[in-house]
This record gives C-alpha cells, structure tokens and sequence, in this order.
C-alpha cells in the first residue's frame, strides 16, 4: 500500500525544548539549545505514526538572542521546503521567550498555504515531566493535519493551537504560558486531534504583499516602553542612532506623556515613523488626542508593540509612505 503519511520537516533553533540541565530537578539552571534535533526527535518516536519527518538545525540559541538575520534565515529556508512538492508541513522548534515574534515574522514572509507549526518546551528536555515531547508531538499532528491547511503560522504549546498573530507569552514559569488576548486559541489539540474552532482574519502567508527573498538586513527599528515621567531620552537616542522607526508602548490607548510626546514629534517631523502602541497586553489602540494624528503618529491596532515593531520594518522595506503604513497596520 502507498505511504500516505506526509512529509514533515522539523527545523531546530534552539531554546528549553532543547535545553540541559545537571539534574532532572532543575527547571531553571540550564543550558537553552544545548540538545540537537536527533535528540529531541528521539525522545518523541511516536512523530513517525503522524508523518515522515526529517529533522534539520538551524541554529541552537536561547530565543532571547534571536536576531533579524536569523528571521530572514529562517524564511528562506521555510519558503524553499515549502515550495517542494514532497514537502507538506514545517515545525519549529524554538525558545519560548521570542517565539511569538518569529511566528509573527513567519505569518507575513512564508509564500504558502502549508502548516507551519512553532513549538517548544518551559521546562528543558532533562526535566522531570518536560513537555517539550509532546508539545513536539501536537505540533507534528498539527502541521501533519489537513485541518491546518491555509491557517497562517500556528503555535503549538500545551494543547492550545495559537495564531501566529494574537499569541504572546504571558507567563514566565508556567508550562500554559501562552495566550492569545482577544479571541484565544485557534483551537486545542483534544486527545491528539487538532481541533479547530477560530480562523484569524488578517493578512497572512500567501496572501502577505511582503517579500523578502534578497533581503540581506531590517531596518533599525525600536520599541520603547512608555512610563510615568517619561522624559523623552530615550526617543532622541533612537534618533541619533539612526531608528527609521520607533513603536512606542504607550499608556492605555496609546497614550504618550508630553516630555515624551514632543521627543517622538521631533522624530516624526525628521522622517522617522512613529507608531503608537499600548503595554496593556491587550486591546487595539485607536485614533485619541488630535495632536497625535497632527504629529503624523501611526496607529499600532491590536498588535503587541514587538510584533508592531516586525511590521513596521517590513513596511519599511517597501515604503516610507505613512498613509500606505498605515493601512498595512489595518489589514496585518
Ligand atoms: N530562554 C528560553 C528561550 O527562549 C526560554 C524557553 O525556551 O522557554 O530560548
């Protein structure tokens, strides 16, 4: 009888999924990415009854260092197995801590209709009860799952099939740590069936007009957090240190205090592009004081200020214009 299972490749990138420690009583002091792909795979055998996988290492670092070289690395090479014919679905594996951006990075960059899957583990691979095994099991399921087909980039992480979109690490020891603030998860994967109840409307994958084969670098783009007696320091020195772009994490609606809001004015009004968004963790932010519409601020809409920033750049590649921006920040 033909092989019916599909062809799943499992790129590797490091983080707790693939982290030691000295004792399986350590959930903290260990090495993030230390383990290889063979290994995490060998401690899943199970994978092979969903797909034929083969695993492949992209780099083995802690997610905290991930970098916009390694994004434009990382596309690529998904856009290159996905163009394949005998290739029907990609899983990462990655650190926990930045996972959500790189799902975001992915959603905009990958050229096809294809799972892809982002998964990895709280507690290292040593740990007693790490769940890096069979988070990497959902996430073969899923990406082997004809359910997932044209879902955008999905993450997979206890049970819960998040959107590469909403998604965000909200917790930083509890192995259910990631939340999708709005709508929540896409669907669950109930007793290793992908079930889904959700699709996310925004612009993704196939449908993205960002394009990013020979692109070598992002644009210098920077978050700063808003605060009380926010002086403004900050926004000056992303100027003067060449920012084309600075997300600012405002306050409620995206609100900026003065100090600050005269500083972000004067980048605006040098061509640097400046994008309110909110630390509240949730809800989008909108159109409020008329001086920020004046000041030519952008509206982030319900993207955390780290995922505003991946847009922003790859708006920047394609334009400065601030009314095109902004209608990517409308439809992404
Ligand atoms: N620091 C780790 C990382 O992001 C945390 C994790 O994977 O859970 O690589």
């Amino acid at each position: 009888m033909a092989n019916k299972k599909p062809t799943i490749v499992i790129l590797a990138t490091g983080g707790t999924i693939a982290g030691s420690a000295a004792s399986a009583l350590e959930t903290t002091g260990y090495r993030a990415g230390a383990l290889g792909i063979d290994v995490l795979m060998e401690a899943v055998p199970q994978v092979r009854e969903y797909a034929n996988v083969a695993g492949e290492q992209i780099c083995g670092i802690d997610s905290k260092d991930m970098t916009g070289a390694l994004w434009l690395r990382l596309a690529e090479r998904v856009n290159e197995l996905l163009a394949k014919d005998d290739v029907d679905g990609i899983v990462i594996t990655h650190g926990t801590d930045t996972m959500e951006e790189t799902a975001y990075f992915l959603q905009l960059t990958v050229k096809s209709d294809k799972p892809v899957a982002l998964t990895g583990a709280m507690r290292p691979a040593t740990a007693v009860s790490a769940d890096g095994p069979m988070n990497l099991l959902d996430a073969v399921r899923v990406s082997a799952s004809g359910e997932s087909f044209g879902k955008g980039v999905l993450v997979v992480m206890n049970g819960e099939i998040h959107g590469a979109r909403e998604v965000r690490k909200a917790d930083t020891l509890s192995v259910g740590a990631f939340q999708s603030p709005g709508g929540g998860p896409l669907g669950y994967v109930q007793d290793g069936v992908p079930a889904f109840l959700h699709l996310s409307l925004r612009c993704h994958t196939k449908e993205s007009e960002f394009d990013i084969s020979g692109i070598t670098e992002l644009p210098y783009v920077k978050v700063l957090y808003g605060h009380a007696d926010d002086d403004g320091l900050f926004a000056d020195a992303a100027v003067s240190a060449g920012a084309k772009g600075i997300v600012y994490a405002g306050m409620g609606n995206g609100s900026i205090p003065a100090a600050a809001e005269m500083a972000l004015e004067k980048a605006s009004s040098r061509g640097v592009v400046v994008v309110r968004s909110t630390r509240t963790g949730s809800g989008a932010v909108i159109a409020s004081e008329p001086s920020y519409e004046n000041a030519h601020f952008l509206r982030g809409d319900s993207l955390s200020p780290q995922k505003a920033r991946i847009l922003l750049q790859l708006a920047l590649l394609k334009t400065t214009d601030l009314t095109e921006i902004q209608r990517m920040f409308g439809e992404y």
